[in-house]
């Protein structure tokens, strides 16, 4: 991959919700539902815990160290810095958040140092894709979003927007995970298109790129979206929002069985596995239709 040089405009301010908002949909919550409406039930509106996986906490940390690693001179973002930034930004985030060194409860083998080495392997995988000290994002882990349809507001964090020297926008994801791509990779660009809609709405240009680094295999996906068709992803995303309102008043969020099924932490409370869900919460699901807008992800960068 070529990097080419970009330059750091002025970070946008995220859309602010005007009175008519009277929902909130991230782009995460938004596959989870397209993905499996029970799965997003038992996410957004049960809101049962998950327990974070190795995969996870790795994700969280490389996405951790890459953001950082762009507050370094462009010159000293070598390799080597960031596998410096790894065991520090470990530290960082397990104080932050406890729960993260809970990963190793039960892992076998349960060995921090191999975690921290098999999170630097993954940024090798960066480096052989990206030259960091050619590029100056303009943002990192972002909050953006905008307001569709006069009362929708979408929002959620994306990893990186580059800005061209003509304005041009590249949004760049980067996927730690070691699911089989094919798995996710419908959502992914599901959720790059989410950002490229919000950056449309709000700024008027449609994204040159949106990018996916697949760190592990050390491969570049570019997708180049264009007006119409956010056009019409506006469409679908709306209409997802409706469906989910339409399945929240009649509480019925039905399993769709998938291979991503092998991800799901609740094949105990699934019909299709044999379980049962609980009652559906009907208190939480009608007391707070702005749900979505806080289950965003506290710490952005949770890759899945
Ligand atoms: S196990 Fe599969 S079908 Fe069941 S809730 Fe999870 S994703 Fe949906």
């Amino acid at each position: 991959m070529t990097a080419e040089p970009v330059t750091t405009p002025q970070p946008p301010t995220p859309a602010q919700a005007p009175p008519t908002v009277r929902a909130s949909l991230s782009p995460s919550r938004a596959a989870d539902f397209k993905t499996c409406p029970l799965l997003y039930r038992f996410r957004s509106i049960d809101r049962l815990p998950e327990r974070t996986t190795m995969e996870q906490a790795r994700g969280t940390l490389v996405h951790a160290v890459l953001e950082r690693l762009f507050d370094l001179p462009a010159q000293g973002r070598t390799p080597a810095a960031a596998g410096d930034l790894v065991a520090p930004q470990w530290d960082r985030l397990v104080t932050e958040q406890p729960e993260l060194a809970g990963v190793f409860d039960g892992a076998e083998p349960a060995d921090p140092v191999e975690f921290l080495r098999s999170a630097a392997g993954l940024l090798e995988g960066y480096f052989a894709v990206e030259d960091p000290t050619r590029l100056e994002p303009a943002e990192r882990e972002s909050l953006i979003s905008a307001v569709v349809d006069d009362e929708l507001l979408i929002r959620g964090y994306l990893d990186r927007l580059d800005v061209a020297p003509d304005g041009a926008l590249r949004v760049v994801d980067y996927k730690t995970g070691g699911a089989p791509r094919e798995a996710f990779e419908a959502r992914a660009l599901f959720q790059l298109k989410f950002y490229a809609l919000v950056l449309w709405r709000t700024r008027g240009v449609v994204p040159r790129v949106l990018r996916l680094l697949y760190l592990r295999d050390a491969e570049v996906l570019d997708y180049t979206p264009d007006s119409d068709e956010l056009v019409r992803f506006e469409r679908t995303v709306v209409a997802l929002w409706r469906a989910i309102e339409q399945a929240t008043a009649r509480q019925d969020f039905r399993p769709r069985p998938s291979k991503l099924c092998d991800w799901c932490s609740h094949q105990a409370l699934c019909p299709t596995f044999g379980g049962t869900p609980p009652p559906f919460p009907v208190a939480a699901a009608s007391a707070d239709p702005l749900r979505d807008s806080r289950s965003v992800p506290a710490t952005p960068g949770a890759d899945e």
